[in-house]
């Protein structure tokens, strides 16, 4: 069994492991992050199991998944689990591991690129710089339904001087932005969206902390995208000037 990251969708980043591990799978379990393009690399003889759920759309439960993977392993195949970015990257790649390793079934990790990285290296947006930002932190903007409490401290998250990439945050981005305001960050400080980062529907949007949410809600973006919050997203300045003219905002 390996837990195989597949990156943010563009297969010539995905890693030279994956691919090889791919081409020797009998079988693949996939979810919907993971690209066409990426999907095609699966020799056609290669069985393949769908286990995504897309638009937030109920599929298949994780305590599915984790039968499924062990069912798999039992039967003595040679499975692949392929999960979008980095398995370990808000991928629920964790767990997974925790059911395999409670049904004593050994498996492999293989990094991939997480989609930050595949978001930033796109937009020109240095996560980290020498006089900008000495850290980066990988957030969720995404909880559990009916939890009352928001277990992300985003105010604390303001005052820390490092970029912010937030992943699953597009439906509560106004509410995002508006902690991290209340927090003390600036309302100018630079904001940057980038969906479908690295496939052919890449769309990137550089704006500010005060202006990012309702502009990415007028300019249409919807997930899979990452926002990233920082001084160093303006160095993107370039770029800016190019989404600015496609998506004709103010
Ligand atoms: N393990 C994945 C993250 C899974 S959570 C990783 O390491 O990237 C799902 C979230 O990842 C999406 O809601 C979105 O925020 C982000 N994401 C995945 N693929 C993306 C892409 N190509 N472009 C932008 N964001 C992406």
């Amino acid at each position: 069994m390996h837990l195989v990251g597949a990156g943010p969708g563009d297969p010539d980043l995905l890693t030279v492991k994956a691919l090889r591990l791919l081409q020797a799978a009998d079988v693949v379990v996939h979810d919907h992050l993971v690209a066409e393009g990426i999907l095609a690399l699966i020799p056609a003889a290669t069985r393949r199991v769908f286990v995504g759920k897309k638009g937030g759309g109920f599929c298949c439960p994780q305590h599915r998944i984790e039968e499924t993977l062990v069912d798999l392993a039992r039967q003595g195949l040679n499975v692949v689990r392929l999960k979008g970015g980095d398995p370990f990257i808000f991928g629920r790649g964790g767990e997974e591991l925790e059911a395999l390793a409670a049904a004593g079934i050994p498996c492999s990790i293989v990094s991939g690129v997480t989609s930050a990285f595949g978001a930033a290296a796109e937009a020109g947006i240095p996560l980290t710089h020498r006089r900008l930002a000495s850290g980066v932190v990988f957030l969720t903007g995404h909880e559990e339904p009916g939890k009352t409490e928001s277990a992300v401290p985003w105010e604390d998250y303001a005052r820390l001087g490092a970029t912010l990439c937030v992943y699953m945050g597009m439906k509560n981005l106004e509410s995002i932005t508006g902690r991290l305001l209340a927090g003390g960050l600036a309302a100018e400080t630079p904001a940057a969206v980038v969906q479908a980062a690295t496939t052919a529907s890449q769309r990137l949007w550089v704006s500010s902390l005060g202006r990012i949410a309702r502009e990415a809600e007028e300019g249409g973006f919807t997930a899979p995208a990452i926002v990233i919050i920082g001084e160093v997203v303006g160095l993107a300045e370039v770029l800016q000037q190019r989404t600015a003219a496609e998506l004709a905002l103010p």
